[in-house]
């Protein structure tokens, strides 16, 4: 992953002309944090903080609990997340952080203790004006509200503008659980104004019927009524029907029900399948390499809208492009997360706590103007949508520093 985010700002340095000083510049973390966690009980943790820019404003990025994270993958992670920052023109920064642990495994207590532990490491690196984490994968409302919690207690900071993704409750947004799906769907119909294809009728299939997918779905049922979703999936299988399926009963059934595999009045397809669908648009909202250089050949959609984080492959990029797929990058199409957590951060700061419709105005607002710009560039340069993407993030990125 950390080459393939290297690869995307290396072709975007090039195409403005960048030395390879500025390259570097671009592809070095700014502070990378590295330590051990140990509980009262003597269980250690190796832990993550990587710091890649904040010449926009101050690191933004998740922190995931995970046994497979490792360095290189947080590192990529928060190198991208100052470049989708950007690119969305919002004014922060990127960071990632992680721990190598599965959560499952820990207690109530122990996960309690390993939240708290991390912020007692990070305190002098992190908070509203610094480093503003939220959660990712593994990590939730309950986690940051005991992060905020911690840091509050050794710093007195009273605001919670230290972390975002906290609950309602607690100074949390409106709106923050559905923007990432939410987003996806503003930036489609953003790019079929731009290319005149608004009122036609749209098919497509989500890979990944999560947290984003489904609200995706649930969404675009709601305000794009001509938008057919055809086909859905989720670990255990897929669920296909020519004519439509309705995306509110399916959301419904899944959380009743638990999974695809258990859907048994629909028709199944295989997860394959659902991939070489001849759609008008895939929609990947699982996990990253799913498009790769065994089967990006078999894509028939028009479009791949990656709501997940690097779901195409950098090195097939190119050949998709060729055989007439049109990528439209993480780095625009699934920040609607990180825009509702800068909003929530805004509102924090300001004392405020807006309407969801205020926050979902203001997302709208910043998804179609960088849809716009990205679009814009694309033409103008004669770039795929992705290298647009990384071109427009890295030259407000050089100029702002
Ligand atoms: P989630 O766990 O709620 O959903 C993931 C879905 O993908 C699940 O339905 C799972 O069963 C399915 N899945 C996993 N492997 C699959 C496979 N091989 N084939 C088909 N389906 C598979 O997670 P989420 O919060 O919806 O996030 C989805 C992706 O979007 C992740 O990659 C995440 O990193 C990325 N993302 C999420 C956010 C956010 O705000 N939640 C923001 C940016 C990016």
């Amino acid at each position: 992953m950390l080459d393939s985010a290297h690869e995307n700002i290396r072709q975007a340095a090039h195409h403005l002309g960048l030395s390879e000083k500025r390259t570097t510049e671009l592809l070095t973390v700014e502070a990378a944090r590295e330590f051990t966690i140990e509980l009262d009980n003597g269980k250690k943790f190796n832990a993550f903080r990587m710091q890649h820019s904040s010449k926009r404003g101050p690191y933004k990025g998740g922190i995931r609990y995970h046994p497979h994270v490792d360095k290189d993958e947080v590192q990529a992670l928060a190198t991208l997340m100052s470049f989708k920052t950007a690119a969305v023109n919002i004014p922060l920064g990127g960071g990632k952080g992680g721990v190598v642990v599965d959560p499952r495994k820990l207690n109530a207590e122990e996960l309690e203790e390993l939240s708290r532990e991390y912020v007692r490491h990070l305190e002098p690196h992190i908070g509203p004006d610094k480093d503003v984490p939220a959660p990712d994968v593994n990590t939730n409302a309950q986690i940051i509200d005991w992060m905020v919690d911690e840091y509050s207690k050794l710093t007195g900071d009273t605001t919670k503008a230290s972390f975002t993704g906290k609950s309602i409750e607690n100074g949390g947004s409106e709106g923050r659980s559905a923007a990432t799906g939410r987003g996806g769907v503003i930036t489609l119909k953003t790019l079929q104004e731009l290319e005149k294809t608004k009122d036609e009728p749209l098919t497509y299939a989500i890979q990944g019927f999560g947290n984003v997918g489904s609200f995706f779905a649930t969404i675009a049922a709601d305000e794009h009524p001509h938008w057919k979703l055809v086909a859905a999936s989720d670990s255990s299988g897929a669920v296909y029907n020519e004519e439509g399926l309705d995306a509110n009963t399916l959301k419904q059934r899944i959380a009743g029900e638990k999974s695809m595999k258990d859907l048994e009045d629909y028709q199944h397809i295989t997860n394959d399948e659902l991939l070489r669908l001849d759609v008008d648009v895939l929609i990947l909202a699982a996990l990253g390499g799913v498009v790769n250089e065994e089967n990006h050949s078999e894509i028939q959609a028009t479009y791949i809208l990656e709501l997940a984080n690097g779901p195409v492959e950098s090195n097939v990029e190119d050949k998709l492009q060729d055989d007439g797929v049109n990528v439209v990058p993480d780095i625009l199409a699934n920040a609607g997360g990180v825009i509702v957590s800068y909003l929530e951060w805004l509102q924090n700061r300001k004392g405020e706590h807006w309407s969801e419709d205020e926050v979902n105005k203001r997302l709208n607002k910043y998804l179609v103007s960088a849809t716009q710009d990205i679009y814009k560039r694309s033409q103008k340069d004669s770039l795929s949508l992705k290298d647009a993407a990384f071109v427009v993030a890295t030259e407000r990125l050089v100029h702002s520093s």
